[in-house]
């Protein structure tokens, strides 16, 4: 079985197309951390964790993305930023962009077709996200959480596959050829329906579910770049953010949900990275 990627036929399947490679395994002989972003569409790491990936890859973190889709069956704007027929070329460009004003290291386009990613056959995405997993060791993996936040069917899909892959990477009896196995050490998900509400709704300290709210305040205007970038999506961004009367607040912190990791000394902590050791190799 092949899947096409819009503009790209994948004759592999289990190859992945890389965009950019600006990251480093290595410094001064010691392992740099990683943090991979595990995401169905273009944008989804800019509105979910676009503040997060700017604060780690500034510490000298590796961040690194794989985008499961292209996004081809959303909408252009209003009025179109393009034809249904460019789309998917032009929401690749946005999220080179975008990735590249976050400061992500690494882009993986997985290739899978918009909203059919729940039918993609698990064995096959488990083998790919089980060698991307490997040749990059993250030690923190960011993804939906199962409901997908939204409920959106790619979103659910992607958390799915996640999860699977994640922990078949640690099991050696799993894809031998595929790189040495990997033990990420914390899986967090993405908490819910517009997770940046929670910070007007409530207390971050007794709402469940926020396990981490990372303060990204330093960076909120990089990341207000790269919702901009991602152009084709300018409704979504300005009716969720940039048309919100305290827009800065929604911008300013991001929160997410330990899925499995160490256990955590208080809720929520500030740091994706907090209570873990260093890197291994
Ligand atoms: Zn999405």
């Amino acid at each position: 079985m092949v899947f096409k990627s819009i503009g790209v036929i994948l004759s592999d399947p289990i190859e992945t197309r890389t965009v950019g490679n600006r990251g480093t395994i290595v410094h001064n002989g010691r392992m740099s951390r990683t943090l991979l972003l595990l995401f169905a569409h273009p944008d989804d790491e800019t509105f979910l964790t676009g503040g997060t990936a700017c604060r780690y890859s500034s510490e000298g973190v590796r961040v690194v993305l794989a985008t499961a889709t292209l996004g081809e069956s959303g909408k252009p704007g209003i009025p179109p930023v393009c034809t249904p027929e460019e789309l998917p070329a032009v929401r690749e460009r946005e999220l080179r962009t975008a990735v590249e004003l976050l400061g992500i290291a690494q882009v993986h386009l997985l290739g899978y077709r918009d909203r059919e990613l729940a039918s993609a056959p698990p064995e096959l995405i488990r083998e790919q996200l089980v060698g991307l997993v490997r040749a990059c060791r993250p030690q923190v993996v960011v993804s939906f959480d199962p409901n997908g936040g939204n409920l959106h069917p790619d979103h659910v899909a992607i958390s799915r596959f996640a999860i699977d892959a994640v922990t078949a990477a640690a099991d050696t009896r799993w894809f031998p050829s595929s790189g040495r196995a990997h033990a990420v050490d914390r899986l967090v998900w993405v908490p819910g329906k517009r997770p940046w509400l929670l910070a007007r709704d409530g207390d971050l300290k007794t709402t469940p579910g926020v396990d981490f709210a990372v303060d990204v305040r330093a960076w909120q205007d990089r990341k207000a770049a790269a919702l901009r970038a991602h152009a084709t999506q300018h409704q979504s961004a300005e009716r969720n953010f940039f048309a919100q009367p305290d827009c800065d607040r929604l911008l300013g912190v991001e929160v997410f949900r330990q899925a499995f990791g160490p256990r955590l000394s208080r809720r929520p902590l500030d740091d994706l990275f907090g209570g873990l050791g260093p890197a291994g190799l």
